[in-house]
């Protein structure tokens, strides 16, 4: 899970990490008087998305009165920021964060993510903040400085400072360098976060160590044991298709093509993607209903898929192991019941009570077309689909 920058913001704040004086707002007048309470002569309007690059897009201004942050504003809300995170469609603003301007002396780039190589936090630095990471590692490779941590011990003092030292941070301000990655690291490993990202950090020309952006990303797997960070969701940033998909502990990613895909595991959910082109289909979505699904949690995923209106055609798969193909078999028949399907829906079951789940699927007298190999309901699925395309050219409505 995203946070916006000025939740970030806080949640580093409460770690120790400097970040400018900032308010939030939701709408221009609130901008302007957000401003006359911070004080100060210049401030930076910043639309809250949760995508980088916003600076580049628009989204981040300087004004130097209230009145240009009133017009700054009206221009942001209800808008939509396209920036190089956030695909064509873009992410509507409906909050901007008004922060005191601050003078920059130098700007650095921070970040700390998880190594999967070395099984470890990684920080990786750089002299050449303000860039994007991509863009330094293409262009200035050598300014970057990577570090890992030793997770019995945690960051510690020597270590920090000698990341201070190699991004050539000057003595005087290496304690607040120090105590700026401590507090990163700790928010990181105490709060279950995947990714922590300042870009930039920067040394004012009064000799202050600030974060000036903030990007954090949270494991979804471990939220449930963080309610002050889960509730910092902002539905409105994410897939409305996959915010829905969460709510029911599904999960599921919305992709652009017209075959709807019921699998279980991530793997085969893959195998199932890849087998739907090489039958010259295209995926809508990738949806794993996890192990152990029972019927009404297969009828759900049922609903989920066929509420996206660009699904024509569904394909279950199902290896069951841990799960048992009479409960898919009944989950489909159930949701096939309650839930209009008017497309074609191809199911492939195997392993565990097989026999069971096909006998359920053939006595429920619905039209659903049986495939026993991957391939097999792959090019049914794909074959359905044409057929169906060529019968009736159609939108679908979505209940
Ligand atoms: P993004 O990374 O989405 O483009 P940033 O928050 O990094 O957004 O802002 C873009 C740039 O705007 C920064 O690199 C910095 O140069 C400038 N900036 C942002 N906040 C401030 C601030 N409070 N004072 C001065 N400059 C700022
Ligand atoms: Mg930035």
């Amino acid at each position: 899970m995203d946070i916006h920058e000025y939740q970030a913001k806080e949640v580093l704040s409460n770690f120790g990490v400097t970040v400018p004086p900032g308010a939030l707002a939701y709408s221009p007048e609130q901008a302007a008087y957000r401003a006359r309470e911070l004080g100060g002569d210049k401030w930076i309007v910043k639309a809250q998305v949760h995508a980088g690059g916003r600076g580049k897009a628009g989204g981040v201004k300087l004004c130097n009165s209230e009145a240009e942050i009133y017009e700054a504003t009206e221009n942001l809300f209800g808008k939509k920021l396209v920036t190089h995170q956030t695909g064509p469609e873009g992410k509507g603003i409906y909050r901007v964060y008004v922060e005191g301007a601050v003078p920059i002396a130098r700007e650095i780039y921070l970040g700390f993510v998880l190594d999967r190589s070395s099984q470890r936090v990684m920080i990786v630095a750089s002299s050449e903040g303000g860039m994007e990471i991509e863009e330094i590692s293409a262009e200035r490779p050598e300014s970057i400085v990577r570090s890992t941590v030793e997770p019995a011990v945690g960051l510690q003092d020597f270590q920090a400072r000698e990341i201070a030292f190699k991004l050539g941070i000057e003595p005087a301000m290496t304690q607040q360098m120090v105590r700026t990655l401590k507090g990163c690291y700790q928010a990181f490993s105490e709060l279950d976060a995947t990714m922590v990202e300042i870009n930039p950090l920067v040394v004012t020309s009064d000799n202050r160590v600030i974060a000036l952006d903030a990007k954090m990303t949270f494991d979804d797997n471990a939220l449930f044991r963080h309610p002050q960070i889960a509730e910092l969701r902002d539905k409105s940033q994410e897939d409305p298709r996959e915010s829905r998909a969460a709510d029911r502990g599904l999960s599921y990613v919305g992709l652009e093509g017209n075959i709807g895909c019921i699998v279980n595991g991530a793997g085969l959910a893959m195998a199932t993607m890849d087998t739907i082109k090489l039958a010259g289909g295209e995926p809508a979505n990738f949806l794993d209903i996890g192990g152990g699904a029972t019927p009404e949690r297969v009828a759900k995923a049922f609903r989920l898929v066929m509420s996206d209106s660009n699904v024509q055609a569904v394909l279950v798969n199902i290896f069951a192991g841990i799960n048992r193909c009479d409960w898919v078999a009944e989950g489909v028949v159930q949701a096939l019941r309650e839930v209009e399907v008017d497309v074609p829906v191809v199911v492939r079951l195997a392993g565990t009570n097989v026999e069971e789940g096909q006998k359920i699927l053939a006595q429920s007298g619905l039209p659903l077309i049986r495939a026993t190999s991957l391939m097999e309901a792959a090019e049914r699925a794909v074959g359905a689909w044409k057929n169906d395309l060529d019968q009736n050219t159609r939108v679908r409505a979505v209940k």
